[in-house]
């Protein structure tokens, strides 16, 4: 039943291979058994939720490797199914997809202002392929729509990162339909004062203008039918209640001044209609100065098309109208996922072959339009050269345990995080945790890894760090630093090198540094050489007198978690 709903959504557009719908069945089958007996929060089965995201992407006209991915998105984090029977069962690339919105679900907004956009530019640079990021957003669509069965925490949290970083994404891939659904559910639980209010202030005048517009449409019906222009659809559109509250807010809160509460919409033919329909609606009534707007000439950044126009209609009531064609309609509430099944449609042969496609062939010509769509992304700095998917693929952007995100070049180490934090957090590093593992001072991050810098007052940095940073901020504060105090570059046999067993725990590392601190010994290093069943720590300090090293050795193997220590001058 669900099934031959979701396989009859799919072949909309047009006819599809027995290969394709065959793979959606596959995957139908086996989440419906992965989440077999497990239930939502709002009590309903669980599979509710992959279904609801994957009849959303086939809404969207994307390909049956997405829909069946957007299946399964939930199989691993949620089942605990294994990545490789994904990948056996369904290929890689499914296997890549569902990974990749497995690795989207960990990254987490903490309502960090600043630090949304940053947000936005990781999850464009861990998905690889716009088709996460699809599927993805049609995930967290279906997750909104039952945010009420939630924890009331949660659902703030959610809500802000939905507002912050979900919507404002979806618009800039052109889906205004989603980021405007994605807004207004959101709303409720950001601002349920301003919420209530509107509920109570609005319901009835927005009945009150669609009663008038009724009364419209027939008058614009007639006239266009004398010109000749027989348009496809003419509808109301209310204005959604987020967007509205933005709006009220720049008009102190007057709702007079708002002439698009509710707009009527005509969907025409062909743009020479959009231009005739716009003239026949001026010789029936006067437009308002200054709200005219011409978005088929000059699109907004995001891709939107259409003319708008406000014109002083029945009873001199300001009205405004929305012009444009079926295509123009289609990518206003779809974006990129419309231009997705544009091209699919275009090269059907070899596109919609068994064979998996790849994105980075494929993506190419959206891409292009992507990065038409999107000047405004550029706009904001200097870091976008393009806006190909793997586009961020020279940045990479790792997380502090509080969930603020630094962005850095590709190859940057936990001493380049440090400095991203502050040149003090850099300067005063003595070891890194990166998911919850202690790992060397030039281990390489990768997008999404959660860092964690250990510090040591006092410490200065190493003329060594100086061969594998990445960052030149990184390079000149550790230059400025080591001349500040020459002492540091000593030689020679001052120092003393322990060679620590541990087991790793969290925080174990701190501990020792901490105890070596409070013992007042400055700490030069600290490596990782991980080899041998526990990881060995290696920690270089400013000392060589034994008692002390001997005094040191017997408070390091209070600390729990140490298993072995041995030392050497050095
Ligand atoms: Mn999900």
């Amino acid at each position: 039943m669900l099934l031959n709903e979701l396989l009859t959504e799919f072949q909309k557009s047009s006819s599809k291979s027995e290969v394709e719908l065959d793979l959606i069945r596959r995957a139908f089958i086996f989440s419906q058994k992965a989440h077999q007996g497990q239930k939502r929060k709002s009590g309903e089965s669980y599979f509710n939720h992959p279904y609801e995201t994957a009849f959303k992407t086939a809404q969207w006209r994307l390909d049956s490797l997405t829909i069946a991915a957007a299946l399964l998105h939930d199989v691993v984090e949620d089942v605990g199914i294994d990545l490789e029977e994904i990948r056996k069962e369904f290929g890689e690339e499914i296997a890549f997809l569902v990974d990749g919105v497995t690795k989207l679900g960990r990254l987490k907004y903490r309502g960090i202002e600043t630090q949304a956009e940053n947000l936005r530019k990781m999850v464009l640079a861990l998905s690889k392929d716009l088709r996460v990021v699809l599927i993805k957003l049609a995930d967290r669509l279906h997750n909104m729509k039952t945010l009420f069965a939630i924890p009331p925490q949660k659902q703030k949290r959610v809500a802000l990162e939905t507002s912050e970083i979900y919507a404002p994404l979806a618009y800039r891939l052109g889906m205004q339909e989603l980021a405007g659904e994605l807004e207004d559910l959101a709303f409720p639980y950001l601002h349920p004062g301003e919420y209530r209010w509107l509920l109570q202030n609005i319901k009835e005048r927005y009945e009150e203008r669609q009663n008038y517009l009724e009364k419209v449409k027939p008058i614009i019906e007639k006239a266009l039918e004398e010109q000749g222009i027989e348009p496809i659809k003419i509808d109301f559109r209310a204005k959604r209640y987020s967007s509205l509250y933005k709006k009220l807010l720049r008009y102190d809160m007057n709702l007079e001044q708002i002439y698009d509460l509710v707009a009527l919409r005509i969907i025409v033919k062909t743009i020479e209609e959009c231009y005739a329909a716009l003239g026949i609606i001026h010789q029936l009534w006067p437009p308002l100065p200054g709200r005219i707007k011409d978005y088929i000439s000059l699109p907004k950044p995001n891709g939107y098309r259409s003319l708008h126009t406000t014109v002083f209609c029945l009873d001199n009531k300001p009205i405004e109208f929305q012009i444009r064609t079926l295509e123009m309609h289609e990518q206003a509430e779809n974006g990129i996922a419309a231009q997705w099944a544009y091209e699919q449609k275009k090269g059907t042969k070899e596109y919609l072959e068994e064979k998996p496609i790849f994105a980075n062939k494929k993506e190419l010509l959206w891409v292009q339009q992507l990065r038409n769509w999107q000047k405004d992304f550029f706009d904001s700095g200097e870091f976008l050269q393009s806006l190909k998917i793997d586009f961020f693929k020279d940045r990479i952007f790792a997380i502090t345990p509080k969930g603020e995100v630094i962005d850095l070049p590709a190859g940057a180490t936990p001493v380049d995080f440090a400095y991203g934090i502050h040149s003090e957090v850099g300067n005063q590093c003595i070891g890194a945790r990166v998911n919850s593992r202690i790992v060397p001072l030039d281990y390489q991050l990768q997008s999404g890894d959660i860092v964690e810098i250990l510090i040591q007052k006092s410490k200065k940095p190493s003329q060594s760090w100086l061969k594998f940073v990445k960052t030149g901020y990184a390079k000149k504060k550790i230059k400025s630093a080591l001349r500040q105090s020459p002492m540091l570059v000593r030689k020679g046999n001052f120092q003393t090198e322990f060679k620590i067993t541990v087991a790793d725990r969290i925080g174990i590392l701190k501990d020792i540094t901490a105890v070596i601190s409070r013992s007042h010994i400055n700490i030069i290093k600290v490596s990782v050489p991980e080899t041998g069943h526990f990881p060995n720590l290696r920690i270089r300090c400013d000392l060589n007198d034994k008692k002390k090293i001997e005094k040191l050795i017997l408070k390091l193997k209070k600390i729990k978690g140490v298993k072995e220590i041995n030392y050497k001058i050095v």
